[in-house]
């Protein structure tokens, strides 16, 4: 056990030795994406062309993301806030609909039901998977609930048995946001089929990354026509067929141009090509990372247990369980701090609880006289602090760990010893 010689050492933060050296390779070991001379050529073969504005590449790129994530119907969008909106407008979410959403997301997974006339209703997490706790959303169904969202946090599969089972219960459409978890399998199939649609993310942070983009996926003609109909005015001519939309070709229905760049559709389809076997090198390093760190007290993995048939796709913002009673109670924070001053690269890693944002309690977006969250509601339908204790409080009990994207033995070794030292000498710093 390396490990070992490490524990015995001062703490960096007591003027001990550092656990993990410096190192210029390092740079390569967390660079993302990974980009090669095929993803340079074929975005110059786009620019060259000038064909940035096009969709010829974009459905290339859409024919072959859907294939492979396994859905017949893959749209291209501008991002993946977009592809959200989209989304939520596919399943019909209008004015006073709710959207159930958990509360620990970024952003962009509920706020853009605003601009529908629709409102949010903020579910809590389970403190395990940290996705959305299917017993807490039956407690949020209302006769105006419309859709869950469902989002895969941090590269983990939600519980999707228990949630799609209470859709169909209370017939509520189902929207998965991927953003964090492209190739994540849930029981076996890959996260984003389970949904009546599914939107994500593929902005240059994340673990699909082409730039400033998104996807989204159903198999539903009816909604793939509604998504091409609200912001694809471009497609309408030969995409519509449903009499409803037909006659309203020409125009977008939302007032909005979701159409993705070319560069990024181009890059897209390079990605892709690449995509399932960089994803295994970082499941692999991660994994090693957790497997050096078994059985060390305060600290657990955020992964499905091994047995699960689920993983975590590309890990996107990887974090750990933080469990201050097993380390008398110390603080994240200085766990935190004690972990970077052995050169860890720990951080804070969850959004902060979307419930209590001043966007969601206050803002009159769009001038109704009152809060646009409850501009259209019957009642006041607003969370105050501590209505959701786990999305609350889970901020002290998680921390963000370093995410490798190259399964290097010798240094995720290192980093392991970082977090096991500051773990097994956590009374030195009470
Ligand atoms: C990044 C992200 C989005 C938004 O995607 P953009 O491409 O940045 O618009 C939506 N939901 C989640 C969970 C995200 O992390």
């Amino acid at each position: 056990m390396t490990g070992v010689s490490a524990t015995q050492c001062t703490l960096a933060l007591r003027g001990g030795p550092k656990a993990v050296p410096d190192d210029p390779g390092d740079e390569a070991l967390f660079h993302w994406p990974i980009v090669t001379e095929e993803d340079e050529q074929a975005v110059l073969d786009v620019l060259r062309k000038g064909t940035m504005s096009q969709r010829d590449v974009t459905e290339k790129f859409e024919a072959e993301f859907a294939e492979w994530i396994g859905r017949k119907f893959a749209v291209g969008h501008c991002n993946g806030t977009m592809a959200l909106l989209a989304a939520m407008h596919a399943v019909g979410m209008g004015r006073g609909d709710e959207l159930i959403c958990p509360s620990v997301t970024y952003w962009a997974s509920a706020l853009q039901a605003f601009s529908l006339g629709a409102t949010v209703v903020f579910a809590d997490i389970d403190p395990e998977s940290l996705c959305l706790d299917p017993a807490d959303i039956e407690r949020r169904v209302t006769p105006r609930t419309k859709a869950i969202m469902v989002v895969h946090y941090c590269g983990r599969p939600a519980d999707m048995n228990a949630i799609l089972h209470i859709a169909k219960k209370y017939n509520l459409a189902v929207i998965e946001d991927v953003s964090h978890a492209h190739g994540a399998l849930y029981k076996g199939k890959m996260v984003g089929t389970f949904g009546d649609v599914a939107a994500m993310s593929l902005m240059s942070g994340k673990s699909f990354a082409v730039g400033e983009a998104g996807i989204l996926v159903t198999d539903r003609r009816e909604y793939y026509e509604r998504v091409i109909a609200f912001g694809h005015y471009a497609r309408h001519a030969t995409e519509l067929t449903l009499p409803e939309l037909k006659g309203l070709a020409g125009l977008p229905l939302g007032g909005v141009k979701g159409r993705m760049n070319q560069t990024c559709s181009a890059m897209g389809r390079v990605q892709l090509k690449y995509y399932p076997r960089r994803v295994a090198e970082i499941q692999n390093a991660m994994n090693r990372f957790w497997d050096l760190l078994e059985g060390v007290p305060g600290i657990r993995p955020h992964r499905p247990a091994k047995d699960s048939d689920c993983t975590m796709g590309g890990w996107y913002n990887p974090v750990g369980h933080y469990l201050p009673e097993e380390l008398g109670g110390l603080p994240v924070e200085t766990f935190i701090e004690a972990v970077n001053a052995e050169g860890g690269r720990c951080g804070r890693g969850l959004n902060a609880p979307l419930h209590l944002h001043p966007v969601f309690n206050q803002a009159d977006v769009y001038h109704d006289g009152k809060p646009t969250r409850i501009a259209f509601s019957p009642e006041d339908i607003r969370q105050p602090i501590g209505s959701l204790p786990v999305s609350e409080g889970i901020d002290q009990r998680a921390f963000g760990i370093p995410y490798f994207k190259h399964d290097n033995p010798r240094r995720i070794q290192q980093f392991a010893d970082a977090y096991r030292k500051v773990a097994e000498n956590y009374k030195a710093l009470l």
